[in-house]
Order: C-alpha cells, then sequence, then structure tokens
C-alpha cells in the first residue's frame, strides 16, 4: 500500500531515513517496521517561526517495494537527412530548442560564437586572474550559455511561462540530481552543471544534430522579408529557412545588426544596480533567527523586495554559499553576477540588489530601440575606469555607502579580480543612488543585521535581464515581419532564467516545427 502524508518535521528528521520513518509512523499510527519506504515528494524550508522546520510532502510505502522512477529521453529519432534548422546561440534557449527540434523529426544546426564548456574554462581563468575579457568566450558566452557557470537556480517567478516540469525531468534525465524535483527551491551548481551541458549536446549530435562552436553569426540575410540565411565571422555563408535567434541578452553586436538592418527591436526597461556580500553566517543567524544553521540546514537564501520612492528594489539571483563572478562580455567594461557550487559552501553570500528602470530614465539616450543598451552600457563603462581600468570593480562597505563615507579598507571578497574602494555615488546616476541608499535602510529594518560593514557592495549589477525586446507573433512566435526568424529567450525578451529560457526555446523549436508541415 502506498500514502501520502504531509508532515513538518526537523531539518534532522528531514535529514535522516531512520529519523523521519518515526516521525511518519508517529504521524499515521503505522508501526515504524512496516514502513519500507518513505519518499519525499516535495521540500520546502519554513524558518518563519523561532524553531525552523521542513515541510514535506511524502509517499510512504507499506509492506510494499519501492523502485525510483526512471527519467527517460524521449523517443529521439536520427535527424541527419531532414530539414533543418539554423538554431544561433547555444544556451539553455538554444540547446532545448535543438532537443525539441529533434524531437518534431527536424535537425538543428546549432551555431555558437563561444568554445565547448571544458575549453571555455581556460578563458574564464584568464578572466578572473589576467583581466582578460574575451569577447566570444567568458562567462555568457560558450556552451550552456550564461546558464553554465550560474548557481544553476532552476525556478522560474512565472509558472504561467510553460511546462518547468518537464524542463526539470529533463534536466535530471541529462544527470542532473533527483533532488531539483523536490525542492522548492531547486539549484544545480556551477561544477555539475558543465556535464550535465555537455551531455545534453552529445544527445544532439547522437541524433544527427550538429553544433559549431567557436562560429559568431555576423549578419543574417532576408529576402522579401524572409530569412535566407546568415554570415559568420570568416565570411561563410549557411542557407537558411528557419532561424531560431537565442543569443542571450548580453549579444549587443545582434542587437546592433537587427537595429541596423531596420529589422523591428525595441527599447525594454530592466533592472540594475550593485552586487552585495555577506558571511554567510551572518546571513544564517538572521535568516534562521540561530546563533549558528548547525549540521542539517542549508546554508541560507532570502529574497526582499521594497518600494523606494516609487520604485521596486529588490534582491536578484541570490547565490547562498557563493561567488561574485566577472561577468564582463567586452574589454572597457565591468559587470558582476554570482555563482555557487552545489554544496553551497562558500563563506559568503552574495545577491544583486537592483532598482527597477522605466523607459524614461534612458532619455539621455533617445528614442532609439538601443536606448536601454546604451544606458546600461555607459555605467559598465564608467565602473571600469572607477576601477582601474582592469577587471577590478569599484566597491564600497555597505554602511559606509548608506553614510556617504568612502570605505578606508576592504576586506578580500569572492570577486577574484579584486576591488577598489569608490564611493559608488560615482557610478551611477542619482535617482539609482539615492533609491539603494534609502532601500538598503529599509533592508536593514526589515532583516536586522543586514545594513552592516561587515558587507561589501561591487558595481555594477547590470545584466538583470534584456534592455531589448524583439516583437515576435504571438501565435507563430516568428518576428512581427520577418517570416522565419524566431527570437527566442532571455535576449529576445521572452525569458528570465534558465528554465524560462529552456520553456521559450521548446516553444520556437514548436514554431518551426508548425511552420515547416504547413509548407509542405
Ligand atoms: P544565453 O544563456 O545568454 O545564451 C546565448 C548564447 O548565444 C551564448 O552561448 C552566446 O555565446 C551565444 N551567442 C551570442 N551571440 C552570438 C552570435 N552572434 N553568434 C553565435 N552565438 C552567439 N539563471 C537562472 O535561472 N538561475 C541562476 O542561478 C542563474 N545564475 C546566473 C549566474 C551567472 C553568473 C549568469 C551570467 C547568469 C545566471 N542566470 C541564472 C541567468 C541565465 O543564465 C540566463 O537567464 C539564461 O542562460 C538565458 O538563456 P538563453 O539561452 O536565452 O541565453
Amino acid at each position: 500500500m502506498k500514502y501520502n502524508y504531509q508532515l513538518r518535521v526537523s531539518p534532522e528528521a528531514a535529514a535522516k531515513k531512520e529519523l523521519l520513518k518515526k516521525e511518519v509512523s508517529r504521524h499515521s499510527g503505522i508501526g515504524v517496521s512496516e514502513i519500507t519506504h518513505v519518499e519525499i515528494l516535495k521540500r520546502s524550508i519554513d524558518a518563519r517561526q523561532k524553531e525552523v522546520k521542513i515541510n514535506l510532502q511524502v509517499d510512504v510505502y507499506v509492506a510494499e517495494s519501492f523502485e525510483a522512477k526512471d527519467f527517460s529521453l524521449p523517443d529521439y529519432h536520427d535527424v541527419t537527412n531532414k530539414e533543418e534548422v539554423i538554431i544561433i546561440g547555444a544556451g539553455p534557449a538554444g540547446l532545448f530548442a535543438a532537443l525539441r527540434c529533434i524531437e518534431g523529426g527536424l535537425r538543428p544546426i546549432i551555431i555558437e560564437r563561444g568554445k565547448d564548456v571544458r575549453s571555455r574554462r581556460r578563458d574564464l581563468k584568464a578572466l578572473n586572474i589576467e583581466h582578460i575579457v574575451n569577447e566570444d568566450s567568458n562567462y555568457c558566452f560558450g556552451e550552456g550559455g550564461a546558464g553554465t557557470y550560474s548557481d544553476g537556480k532552476l525556478y522560474t517567478r512565472s509558472k504561467k511561462r510553460g511546462d518547468v516540469q518537464r524542463i526539470l525531468h529533463l534536466f535530471v534525465a541529462f544527470g542532473a540530481t533527483r533532488d531539483i524535483l523536490v525542492d522548492a527551491h531547486p539549484h544545480i551548481g556551477t561544477n555539475k552543471l558543465p556535464a550535465i551541458i555537455a551531455s545534453l549536446r552529445e544527445k544532439i549530435l547522437e541524433y544527427g544534430g550538429v553544433v559549431k562552436f567557436e562560429t559568431r553569426v555576423t549578419d543574417i540575410l532576408i529576402t522579401n522579408n524572409e530569412v535566407s540565411g546568415i554570415i559568420t565571422q570568416t565570411g561563410d555563408k549557411i542557407a537558411a529557412r528557419n532561424i531560431i535567434l537565442a543569443t542571450g541578452h548580453s549579444a549587443r553586436d545582434i542587437f546592433e545588426l537587427l537595429d541596423r538592418k531596420g529589422i523591428e527591436i525595441e527599447a525594454k526597461p530592466f533592472a540594475l544596480g550593485v552586487r552585495v556580500e555577506h558571511p554567510q553566517e551572518l546571513i544564517d543567524r538572521i535568516q534562521y533567527k540561530c546563533d549558528s544553521r548547525g549540521e542539517f540546514l542549508p546554508p541560507s537564501p532570502y529574497s526582499i523586495v521594497k518600494q523606494i520612492n516609487g520604485r521596486g528594489m529588490y534582491s536578484f539571483c541570490m547565490c547562498p554559499g557563493g561567488i561574485i563572478a566577472p561577468c564582463a562580455t567586452s574589454p572597457g567594461e565591468v559587470v558582476t553576477n554570482g555563482w555557487s557550487p552545489s554544496k553551497r559552501d562558500q563563506p559568503t553570500a552574495n545577491s544583486g540588489i537592483v532598482v527597477e528602470l522605466r523607459m524614461s530614465d534612458f532619455g539621455k539616450y533617445g528614442n532609439s530601440p538601443l536606448a536601454g543598451m546604451n544606458f546600461q552600457k555607459s555605467i559598465e563603462q564608467k565602473a571600469w575606469v572607477l576601477g582601474g581600468e582592469t577587471q577590478r570593480v569599484p566597491a564600497q562597505k555597505l554602511e559606509d555607502f548608506v553614510r556617504g563615507k568612502v570605505s578606508t579598507q576592504l576586506p578580500e571578497t569572492s570577486y577574484k579580480p579584486g576591488v577598489t574602494s569608490t564611493d559608488l555615488r560615482e557610478v551611477f546616476p542619482e535617482f539609482i543612488h539615492q533609491t539603494l541608499k534609502a532601500g538598503f535602510v529599509e533592508f536593514g529594518k526589515t532583516m536586522k543585521g543586514y545594513l552592516t560593514n561587515e558587507a561589501v557592495i561591487h558595481a555594477p549589477e547590470s545584466r538583470t535581464s534584456s534592455p531589448v525586446r524583439i516583437p515576435r507573433d504571438p501565435g507563430t512566435l516568428e518576428h512581427i515581419r520577418i517570416k522565419g526568424l524566431f527570437p527566442c529567450g532571455e535576449g529576445a525578451g521572452y525569458a528570465g532564467g534558465i528554465v524560462s529560457a529552456a520553456i521559450d526555446g521548446e516553444k520556437c523549436a514548436e514554431g518551426c516545427i508548425a511552420r515547416i508541415k504547413a509548407a509542405h
């Protein structure tokens, strides 16, 4: 027999099988010896009360054996001789689009400017240690896209985007831990992501797909308002009748190309601010309301949203036990973001803290569709100058920032290229500076101990979402005017993270399948 229960247990009971059986027995009246297996279906941490509890949904097997479900892949067939779809970009959107194309009987040809996951590591090292920014291979560009060397948080704010469970099941089938199906806030971790991405690529190749690394698209050819091919940086031309454009939010050259060619794109609001780093222990004390989190609780995350001077200011991509990464994609700019290993075992917690921007904020940059992008770029370039014209970033202790005092000494932070003590007021326009200042005071009221000089803020956190939208027909998902062009994923403005980008990739592949079917 199998029974389903909701339980509320201590962190230790949630972690230890025998203790959990005892809890189930106490809750259900079933004898411990009769319970053959307890399978956790959902797990979330409730830290609202003084004592932290774990909420569980479990299946309890009584006098019946349990067999772990096999997460098999869809039924793929060889597509070597099938109609081709060009996919520009091997981020989550591009890779999941490719798999869906194979499922639908089309041959994906992925064109990626960066390197495979393994070769990419060398460029990340050069970026961290020698401050060299390779414009084709960095934390945003290369196999797996911006998602590869990320935290690998796999939750999406909007469940309306599509079938999240399907994407999570595919991740498990490609090697992710089954915990991602159970945890309320699943994550994979930077150390585990590259192998998963590589096995995804292997599957695409196995069934006849093609992946071309170190190949940057420099032009998209259009004939009579319909795509006809692409040109790469070597001048090669590849003919194409269907193109999924999944180049991410940092491919400024692609936005400029579309604008230059008169292909409609629009500026869109995004958010921008700083990346703050606290000792993880301090965040644990605040969130778990205890001196130490102990053996059975994970490093605590936090999430905070405030309205300050009529604008939203919120935490973004918070990484418990994580590292701040240099995410510039061109020389002459600095950008921060964060990642964490699967165990989240680093001593620091970091988070983007960003201020919502409006279209009117980009005024100085005109009415151009690139106004938001140019605003973003100007702040990244200013920070580069103030940081010392290397990958060092301007930084300030948090309380000093709020008091308007330049920090005399900065502690070493997890940001490897290093920090330069700066009055961060100089980095931002006054409205962002004032909002951040007032907002951090409010954060300190909600999370007692948060506003402290033990925390260091790094500037800027500027690539929160795309500053551009590429408009598409909501039915066919093709560009509003150019037939056969499918703007896809985060760069096109239709996703905001790994899972939503993967979902959008699948949707665009379905758009291609429908278009090709209709043509036959
Ligand atoms: P991208 O992942 O940006 O992929 C675009 C790809 O296109 C890149 O590989 C790029 O090289 C390629 N490309 C660009 N231009 C060209 C061209 N001209 N020719 C050929 N190829 C081109 N999201 C989460 O959900 N959870 C997290 O924990 C998380 N942490 C993050 C941490 C970091 C450090 C970073 C940088 C991002 C993080 N994100 C996270 C965001 C997430 O990675 C993105 O939302 C997601 O990768 C977007 O997917 P995408 O496929 O739309 O675009």
